[in-house]
């Protein structure tokens, strides 16, 4: 039997547009499934992966972390998981199942995180891919695939920050950058029952910050607004990779509060305020398959719904330019329109 062609869209170097790319699917291990993909939501880290700023990205590259699709193919090891299973994926694909992180049940920790990705060998922006059926996840039967695909990444990035760092309902959250993550974090916060301030320096998202469930709306760029909330928070999730004002957000925290990190800005600042209001800096990162599934029943008890925007799979060079752009409301998701 000929191997199975699967069809994607490839960076071919660094930083270039995606052009069609064509390979013959590895076959499947003991552990495998391979899943047809029908939706793969675009994230701001595929960029970044593009442009090869995590130092980890070898070309030919496919990009797409955020997939949802039906199981073609199991190996023989597979166990929960049958052809025609509805699933999603996200960043990890498999782990080592070895390390000190794999043995705690942290997975997304691997140390042999390069090789754990589902870009092995390619992504999610193509007809298939490959993942341990360990990070395939099945999906509630009613919830939208779109929906589902952005809660692959994004809504478990910030389901898992929020899950783990707060750690009382009565914290004041306040959430910076009201984008993909930071849309879908306000929904989390607010669904957690704590008070929650959307921080953006785009005051016209400010009804749909209040619409997700923020209580209030700081604009980040108006100095007396931000002073107003002057020591609010006990936790700040960033989910702004840019343009952030870090000495005047740190002012924004409580004493002994802690500001998490989930998506990849670049940190700048003076250490004055952190180290005299006993502040901590934490990064975040995806969450383990255990909490994976606790988001998926969470979204879907609380009806957390990101804002997606559809565009075809053979669109995917302008859905990446309208995310760099800052002009996706709030997800873009790709459908596939190749079979
Ligand atoms: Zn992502
Ligand atoms: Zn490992």
């Amino acid at each position: 039997m000929s191997p199975l062609k699967v069809l994607g869209f490839s960076a071919n170097a660094l930083g270039q547009r995606l052009e069609p790319f064509e390979y013959a699917s590895p076959e499947l291990k003991e552990h495998d499934v391979r899943v047809s993909i029908t939706h793969c939501g675009v994230c701001h880290t595929d960029i970044h992966a593009i442009d090869d700023y995590y130092g980890i990205t070898t070309f030919p590259f496919v990009p797409g972390h955020e997939i949802v699709g039906h199981v073609a193919a199991v190996g023989p090891e597979v166990t929960g998981l049958k052809e025609g299973d509805r699933v999603g994926i996200g960043w990890q694909g498999r782990s080592c199942g070895k390390c000190e992180w794999c043995l705690k049940g942290e997975t997304q920790l691997c140390m042999e995180i390069e090789e754990t990705t589902v870009m092995v060998p390619y992504g999610g922006f193509s007809s298939s891919v490959i993942a341990d059926y360990r990070f395939v996840y099945p999906l509630p039967p009613t919830m939208p695939s779109e929906i589902a695909a952005v809660l692959m990444c994004a809504g478990v990035t910030v389901y898992s920050a929020l899950r783990t760092y707060l750690t009382s309902p009565q914290f004041k959250v306040a959430i910076l950058g009201v984008g993909g993550l930071g849309h879908l974090a306000i929904q989390f916060a607010h669904a957690f029952g704590c008070e929650v301030t959307a921080i953006s320096s785009s005051p016209a998202k400010k009804d749909q910050a209040l619409g997700f469930g923020a209580d209030q709306f700081v604009d980040a760029n108006d100095i007396t607004d931000m002073r107003k909330v002057y020591y609010g928070f006990d936790l700040v999730i960033c989910t702004a990779n840019d343009g952030i004002n870090w000495e005047v957000l740190l002012t924004t925290i409580k004493k002994r509060g802690r500001l998490v990190l989930v998506g990849f800005p670049d940190l700048k600042l003076n250490s004055t305020n952190l180290v005299a209001h006993d502040l901590s800096i934490t990064g975040s990162l995806l969450g383990n398959p255990s909490t994976m599934r606790a988001m998926l029943s969470f979204a879907q008890e609380h009806g957390i719904t990101p804002m997606v925007e559809l565009m075809p799979m053979s669109q995917v060079n302008s859905a990446l330019q309208k995310v760099k752009e800052n002009k996706a409301r709030y997800r873009i998701v790709l459908v596939n329109d190749m079979n």
